[in-house]
Order: C-alpha cells, then structure tokens, then sequence
C-alpha cells in the first residue's frame, strides 16, 4: 500500500507541496513564492495561470526532491488560501480576469449597501457582511467584466475558490468541486442546510450554474495524472480549518491559534452554531462521512506583518527572529501600548479604516521597547479574541498554537501571561499542510479515524502564565482611541 501523502498548500503569498509520511512525519517540502498585483487602491489579485504554473513546479520539484513515484503516494490533499475567487470559461480553463485576493475592499461600497440583509445573511451564513468573502466579488467580475454576465447566464463560466480552480485544472476539467469549510467562506452557502442559498445568490445576482459542487472534507475529489500518473485528490480544506485539524483539535472547545502574517484563532463547536453578538464568524470546520462540525472563528488581520514592518520598514533589526533577544532588553518600566492598525483592525472590532499608533512614549524609549510592544499587541489581540468567544458564551479547553511566530519563546511565554491561560505548542507547526494531509490519508485509508490521528499530535513546549501583567487595559483605552465608529 502507497504510504505516502502530499499536501498542497496554496497560500496567499506562495504554493508549497509537503511530502508526510504515514504517520503524520514532515518528510520535506518545496515552495514557490508568486506575485502580488496591486492594480488600484486596496485592490489585491493574483495572476490564476501564475499560481497555477507555481502549483505545477513544486509538485514537480518535490517529486523529483523525494524520488516519489505514483505508485507511493496514497493520496493529493489541498489546502489553500480562502475567500479568494477565480471565474474561467469551462471550455478554454483561461480565467476571464485575475482572482481577486481575499484581502481585496473594492466592493466595501456594495457591502454597505447590503445592511439591510446583514441579519439575514448572518443567519444563513455564519459570517458578517464584509468584502473580505467571495460573493461581492463574484459580483464585481461578473458585473464589470466585458460580456462576463451574458456568458455567465448562457452557462459558459464557472466560479471556484482556489481549492476548486486547482481541482479543475488538475483533474483536466473532469471534475468541478469545493469541500464544505471553502463553500461557507463564500457567504452563498447556507451552513444550517448544508447547501448553496438560492436567496443569497438571487441577492448577489449570481446564477447557480457557475457554482461548483460541495463536498464532504474527506473524498473523492477525482484524480490527477500530473504525478506521473493516476492519484486521487482525497481531502480538501481551507488553510484555517485546515490548521484546526492539523492541530488535532477535534473536541468541543479545542482551541487552535495561528500565528503568521496575520493571527487566525479557532473553536470547535461542535455540532453546534454559535450566533455571536460579538462579530466573531460562525463557520463550517469540517464534514466527515456527511456529519458536520462548526467552529467559531476570530481573525486579526496584522500580527506578525507588524514584526515584518519593524524589520523591513522601520529597519529595527534584519531577522524577525531577532525580536526576541531585543524584547527582553526593554526596561520594565516602559508603558509603550502599540497597535498595529495597519490595515485596519479585525475581529472583534472589524474597522477596516481604523489606523495603527503608538501610545507611552518617553525619552527612553527605544527600540526595545517598541518592539515589546508590537509582540505584546498580538498577545493582547488574542486576549480581545478569546474575551468575545468568552462572551458568546464558548468556552475553550485547550488552546494550541502555531505559524511563524510561535518560534519566538518570549512572544509564546507573554502569550501565556496576557491571557493567563496555558497554551500549547506543538513539535510540527506545519499544520496547514498536516491537516489535509490527515483528510486526503483518511479518505485513501492510511489513517483509520480522527481519533487514531491524535496519537500523531506531539508537544513541543508548553507555555504556562509564570506573572500577571497589567497592560490590557491600557490596550483597550489605546484601541478606542484609533477606532473610527
Ligand atoms: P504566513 O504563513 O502567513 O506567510 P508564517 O507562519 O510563515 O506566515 O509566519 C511568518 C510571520 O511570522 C512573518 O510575518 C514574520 O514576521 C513572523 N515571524 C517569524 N519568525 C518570528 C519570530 N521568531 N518572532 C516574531 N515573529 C516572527
């Protein structure tokens, strides 16, 4: 039996394929870093034939890298960047216009304009009325793009987030699918029945023909001879629930938080839908054998993209992991409170037009203490984070983190003391590309159940509150002055 398993990572700034043993092991991985296109203010696209290309050479690449043949690999999973939509003639597979990034606010207007529906579209979706999903954006190309409605309506298009747009071009146009936890980032998919919501597609003028179709996370998504020969695509799952499931968070009120460009934290509702009242985003976590799992999600936009403008735009220091040994130079009598509103602020304030600042600035302030503050924020952010899931009334267990940032031990130990909670850090944190790893082997049957996977699930370090810390409400007075409404 094929013991192999390789991941697809489709992400928002590069693709990687990460070749895992049958027992849950980082064999190795190659990745392939694509271009940003900013054509216009707070417009972001990709190029679809250019992740595509990029897609194609690390599959290759690791191929080649780990001397892989068909025959070893049991199963394709994808994991990828959500929201981000791609509309392509059925025919020819070319794209009729750039996918338009999930960061993207073109259609901020026509979100506005949605308010009335806002309650409605909670309901049905989960997720608050923001340009941040795909529908708006279906919207905009089809409405914008010469001829792109009159073909949509003869039924020459077809949509798919990236997960489907790679599933189409790697099963050559035989099969056209998304899994559940991709559908309910579109804002078309209704979470409660489990299918596209006529309503909402009437309300956002998108004919149901371009839609793929939805599928369990674990399954047969077809197969691709791209290898070198036939293999299956046997999980698929957007990056965020992906990561949830490569933490082997699979009991309610398991809690995973990654750290990367920008800070994802995530809870397993289990069979329930938690209708937040503190704009948190109710979600499908994962589909298994048809049965459905939620989660309750918070994103802050800016977390270590402030230790990446630190370095590359203040020039304070070359490595982001060089922030560590400044942090612990700061004098302990600073009182500096950043926040790193660059690009507006997430979950739970959702201000997009909201600005970054730094308060408690002295004379002695320096470098140290600036950079101490920025990895504070993110500890405080969190802490916003887990106070509103508090306030839903969903209440965590565990809580496991991860992404790039987690490597930086002070950051993971101020963590623990803002939030006065024990978290966890796990040996892998590749976890984005584990957890489709874990669908995909689940489907080809190299692993039995989700329960077998939590044996894989190994502790790095475990950081538990050593002090108390007094900042976060000075956090919360710094943030009300920066918000816009
Ligand atoms: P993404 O998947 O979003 O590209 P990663 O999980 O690879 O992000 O994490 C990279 C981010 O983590 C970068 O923004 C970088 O600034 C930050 N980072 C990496 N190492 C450290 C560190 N030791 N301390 C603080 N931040 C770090």
């Amino acid at each position: 039996m094929p013991k192999k398993i390789l991941s697809i990572d489709q992400g928002t700034t590069s693709s990687r394929a990460v070749v895992y043993s049958d027992k849950g092991e980082l064999i190795g991985y190659e990745q392939m870093e694509f271009s940003q296109l900013f054509p216009d203010d707070g417009w972001v696209e990709h190029d679809p034939e250019e992740i595509w290309q990029s897609v194609v050479q690390v599959l290759k690449r690791s191929i080649q890298r780990f001397d892989l043949i068909p025959s070893d690999i049991a199963s394709i999973g994808i994991t990828n960047q959500r929201e981000t939509v791609v509309i392509w003639d059925k025919k020819t597979g070319k794209p009729i216009y750039n996918a338009i990034v999930w960061q993207d606010r073109r259609t901020s207007d026509f979100c506005d304009s949605l308010k009335e529906s806002e309650s409605l579209i909670q309901q049905k979706t989960g997720l608050t009325v923001d340009p941040y999903f795909s529908a708006s954006k279906v919207n905009w190309i089809l409405n914008k793009v010469n001829g792109a409605r009159k073909r949509a309506d003869n039924g020459e298009l077809l949509f798919g987030t990236i997960d489907s747009f790679l599933i189409w071009k790697l099963t050559e146009g035989r099969d056209h699918k998304t899994d559940v936890s991709n559908a309910s980032r579109t804002m078309l998919y209704n979470i409660r029945t489990n299918c596209w919501d006529d309503e909402l597609l009437s309300l956002f003028s998108i004919p149901s023909n371009l839609l793929p179709s939805v599928c369990d996370n674990s399954y047969d998504f077809g197969y691709t001879e791209l290898v070198g020969g036939k293999v299956r695509i046997g999980g698929v799952a957007g990056d965020q629930q992906s990561a949830l499931i490569g933490q082997c968070c699979f009991d309610v009120g398991d809690v995973k938080s990654t750290y990367g460009t920008g800070c994802f934290m995530m809870m397993n509702t289990g069979s329930e839908i938690i209708n937040s009242s503190n704009k948190l985003l109710s979600t499908i976590a994962y589909r298994l054998d048809g049965e459905t799992t939620y989660a309750l999600e918070g994103s802050i936009f800016v977390a270590g993209s402030a230790i990446q403008w630190l370095r590359d735009g203040l020039e304070f220091f070359q490595q982001a992991a060089e922030s560590e040994d400044i942090a612990l130079q700061a004098k302990d009598s600073s009182r500096v409170i950043v926040v790193p509103a660059l690009t507006g602020l997430g979950a739970p304030y959702w201000d997009a037009e909201a600005r970054g600042a730094i308060f408690g600035l002295t004379r002695d302030t320096g470098i140290p203490e600036i950079t101490k503050g920025v990895l504070e924020s993110v500890a405080y952010q969190t802490k916003d984070l887990l106070e509103a899931m508090r306030n839903d009334k969903a209440f965590f267990n565990t809580i496991k983190i991860d992404g790039g940032m987690v490597a930086n031990n002070w950051f993971s130990q101020e963590l623990s003391n803002v939030l006065q909670v024990t978290v966890s850090r796990p040996k892998i944190t590749e976890t984005t590309s584990l957890g489709v790893a874990y669908l995909a082997g689940l489907h080809s049957g190299v692993f039995e159940n989700l329960s077998s996977l939590k044996d894989n699930w190994a502790i790095d370090r475990k950081f538990t509150p050593d002090r108390t810390t007094t900042g976060y409400v000075e956090w919360k007075n710094a943030v009300k002055k920066v918000l816009t409404d």
